[in-house]
Formats: structure tokens, C-alpha cells, sequence
């Protein structure tokens, strides 16, 4: 396995397993990996020749007020979890070699960044868009891997792929998530004992707007206030950030469950931020 941190090492790899007639694909991550970048890196490692996993704290996802400073990091850790998965290349930027002095491009999707995490984190997206359209052109992967634990994200990046003709295949990986319900993810590092045994009412929310949903509520109002009160029971160590219900097209706001819809919920648990999400297919699913 290579560890790479320019730019230059990186293509050079990539391009000579290209010439070789290897495929490519790549997971990108911002490290501290547990068990849900596992299940992408083991997906990619299936349908490709050569597995690429970045690991990068993008500074420009970020907004002011946010963790880029504590954000968890172990990339001893990282790289043997890597190896052990047959890794072919990490690429390990330093931020200095992916925004350097002068740096001045940004990708935005404004339309897709209103709703849901885009309300809260006005910035997050364009610092997404503009890292992963960077490790796209650098490493030129046949196949891209991303969590559906981050729904919006994939819709977003899926979105200017397309848009900007991008010749590589996004695929999206189910939630991994503990016993409990609760999705996997670095923040969860951040969660004391009391805030982790909280943390899957979260879930608890979701699973609770499933089966109303199954049941035939089909009005969005209804369900939301049931998810709420999921949350309400352990306020204020839990607060509501959003509850949202967006179609998985445009991603706006629906008030009726009629097509695909994406259920997301974002809370804070102390200090921390987490989200979760189902993604329903059509009614018929219910
Ligand atoms: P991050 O390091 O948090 O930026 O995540 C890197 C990739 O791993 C993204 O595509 C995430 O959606 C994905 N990911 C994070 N947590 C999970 C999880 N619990 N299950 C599946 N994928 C995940």
C-alpha cells in the first residue's frame, strides 16, 4: 500500500494503473475511519482493481464556528484499517497541497443546498463540491463510494456529476450503524456516556416516522410531530436542529408522502452535532 500527500504522487499512481488497464475506485473520508468507511472501502475493493481512500479534513466544509480544530483524527489507525483492506493508495493531503496560497475555485449548488444541512451549514456544501470535484480530476476514479448516512451529500455530488459530465459512477452504500440503532460516525467520538445512551433516539425518531408511515400516515406534519416528541423526551441533552421530508430529486421540502422521500434529522446531543436518515422508495415499500 502507497501513502501519498501531493498531488503529483497521486495522479502519477492512478494514471499508471489506468495505462495498466486496472480500474480505479475510490472512497473519500475525512479519517478517524470506523466500521461504515469500512463497508465502502470493502464494496470498492469488490468492484475494482485498485481501492484509493483519501483521507482529508477538508477545512472548507467547515464553517467558522465548527470543529475543524478538534475534529478526530488517528492515522496510524487509519492506515492499518486500510491495509488490512487491501488498499492500493492513500492519498493524505496536507491542506496547503489541496488550497494553496491564491487558491481562488469554488463548485456551488445552490438549489440542492438550501434544505435540510445547507440551512444550518450555509457553506458545508461548497467546500464538499469543490474537495471531492478536486479528488475526482486528481485521481479520475471509474467508480466513487459514498455513505447514504450523508443523503444529502451524495444527491448533491451525484447532481454535479451529471451536471458537469463527470465520467464516473457514484455509488451509494447503506447506513452502518451499532446495535442500538445509532448511526456510526467520528463525531460519535465526541458523545459522553449520558449523550452516547441518548444518541439512538435519533433513530428511535425515524424508525417510529417508518412505521407510521407503513401504517398510512401519509401527512408530513403529523409524522414530524411524532419524531419530535421522540427527541422532546430527553431535551435538553437532545435539541432538534431539523426534522425534514424532501423528495430526493430537487430535494425540497414535501408536506405529503406521495413519491421517493428522504427523512433526515439532524440533532444536537450536548455539544455535538449528529444526523440520520431513511430514504424510502416510492409508497409501495410500506
Ligand atoms: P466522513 O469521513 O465522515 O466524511 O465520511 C466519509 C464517507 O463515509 C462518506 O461518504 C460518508 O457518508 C461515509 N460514512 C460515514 N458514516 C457512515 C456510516 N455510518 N455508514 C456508511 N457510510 C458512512
Amino acid at each position: 500500500m502507497e501513502i501519498v500527500e501531493t498531488v503529483a504522487q497521486a495522479r502519477a499512481i492512478t494514471r499508471a494503473w489506468r495505462a495498466q488497464g486496472q480500474s480505479v475506485g475510490l472512497t473519500p473520508t475525512m479519517g478517524y475511519l470506523h466500521a461504515g468507511h469500512a463497508s465502502l472501502i470493502r464494496r470498492a475493493k469488490e468492484e475494482n482493481d485498485q481501492v484509493v481512500v483519501s483521507v482529508f479534513v477538508n477545512p472548507t466544509q467547515f464553517g467558522p464556528n465548527e470543529d475543524l480544530d478538534k475534529y478526530p483524527r488517528d492515522f496510524a489507525r487509519d492506515v492499518d484499517l486500510c491495509s488490512s483492506l487491501g488498499v492500493g493508495l492513500i492519498f493524505h493531503p496536507q491542506p496547503e497541497a489541496i488550497y494553496p496560497p491564491g487558491y481562488a475555485t469554488y463548485v456551488e449548488a445552490p438549489a440542492l443546498s438550501v434544505n435540510l444541512c445547507g440551512r444550518s451549514r450555509p457553506t458545508h456544501f461548497r467546500g464538499v463540491l469543490t474537495v471531492v470535484l478536486k479528488l475526482f480530476l486528481i485521481l479520475e476514479p471509474r467508480r466513487a463510494y459514498f455513505g447514504l448516512k450523508d443523503a444529502q451529500q451524495f444527491f448533491i455530488l451525484k447532481r454535479m456529476v451529471e451536471d458537469l459530465c463527470l465520467d464516473l459512477v457514484m455509488v451509494p452504500c447503506p447506513t452502518v450503524r451499532e446495535p442500538d440503532g445509532l448511526a456510526l460516525s467520528s463525531r460519535n467520538a465526541y458523545l459522553s456516556e449520558t449523550e452516547r445512551r441518548v444518541a439512538p433516539l435519533i433513530h428511535q425518531a425515524l424508525v417510529r416516522a417508518e412505521a407510521m408511515a407503513r401504517a398510512g400516515v401519509t401527512q408530513v406534519a403529523e409524522i414530524k410531530s411524532a419524531m419530535a416528541e421522540i427527541l422532546e423526551r430527553q431535551a435538553p441533552l437532545i435539541a432538534k436542529d431539523y426534522i425534514e421530508f424532501v423528495e430526493t430529486e430537487g430535494l425540497t421540502v414535501v408536506e405529503e408522502l406521495t413519491r421517493d422521500t428522504l427523512v433526515a434529522v439532524a440533532a444536537y446531543v450536548g455539544k455535538t452535532r449528529l444526523i440520520d436518515n431513511f430514504l424510502w422508495k416510492g409508497l409501495d415499500n410500506k
